[in-house]
């Protein structure tokens, strides 16, 4: 666990790796001072030394917690809240799927957020693609976005579906491309000092993948194990497991455009023939 680095005025980090985390990816919990107190995001982890290290946090801005806001409901994300709840009575606060997704949220203590949403200077977007319930938090005076797992500070994020929806994701990324952002906190790895090249770098890259998927689709269905080695050639065989989820969500995003078909024996493309 790292110490709380202050990330941009009023904000600290604490990277965290949730014992919940189904990776060895360590989680960025923020916390932000507001008018009314410190908002926590995303505690990652219900381990009792990281309980204490964000409550020590949460006093360095002098301030008491008034909210625990989760972006997304996947297990790094969500790790903390109960017992972070249990030790200030702050809300949980998040999407209203949320409170549907984690039975274990006490109704009592759920507050839903909606697309619209103010707590002081910050807004509340909901930024679905990666999971269905994502939202992200704007500051709209200083440009600042705290985005969860729309963005990480290196690499790519995962769509999975049938919770991640490449269609809606890169609707997400226009959307925050669109709205100049001058600093992006991510979920993973480190803040992002040049957003909007980012984000046209993340929207390109899935542009091109997506080319490479219509590339390799014929009028003959092929099975999504035979297509992985096509149009992730550039990726070693052993991340082919997670490459064949993001091929399902990209092949989704198709069908939905009814550009592609699938049948029983796999995906095909009409009318364009194999060469
Ligand atoms: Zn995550």
């Amino acid at each position: 666990m790292s110490q709380a680095v202050s990330v941009a005025s009023g904000i600290l980090c604490l990277t965290i790796q949730s014992p919940q985390a189904l990776f060895e990816e360590p989680t960025n919990c923020y916390l932000v001072a507001w008018d009314e107190g410190v908002l926590v995001i995303d505690p990652p982890s219900d381990d009792e030394t990281h309980i204490a290290a964000i409550l020590s946090a949460a006093q360095t801005l002098g301030r008491s917690i008034t909210h625990i806001v989760i972006t997304h409901a996947h297990p790094d994300h969500i790790g903390g809240m109960l017992p972070l709840h249990s030790e200030t009575g702050a809300p949980i606060a998040g999407h209203p799927r949320l409170a549907h997704l984690i039975n274990a949220i006490p109704p009592t203590a759920f507050v839903a957020l909606h697309e619209g949403d103010t707590l002081g200077a910050w807004r509340v977007l909901e930024v679905p693609g990666h999971a269905r319930e994502h939202i992200a938090l704007w500051h709209e005076p200083e440009r600042i976005g705290i985005v969860g797992d729309v963005v990480h500070g290196q690499g790519t994020v995962v769509i999975n579906p049938p919770g991640g929806d490449l269609q809606a994701y890169m609707r997400t990324l226009q959307r925050l491309r669109e709205m100049s952002p001058r600093l992006l906190l991510a979920g993973h790895g480190p803040p992002i000092t040049a957003p909007v090249a980012a984000l046209d770098a993340l929207i390109a890259h899935r542009e091109a993948r997506e080319q490479a998927v219509l590339q390799a689709l014929t009028p003959i269905p092929q099975p999504i194990h035979a297509l992985v080695p096509k149009v992730y050639a550039d990726v070693s065989p052993e991340r082919w497991p997670v490459a064949a989820r993001s091929l399902l969500a990209h092949l989704l995003k198709l069908e939905a455009e009814g550009r592609v078909l699938r049948t029983d024996e796999g995906w095909l493309r009409p009318g364009v023939s194999s060469e």
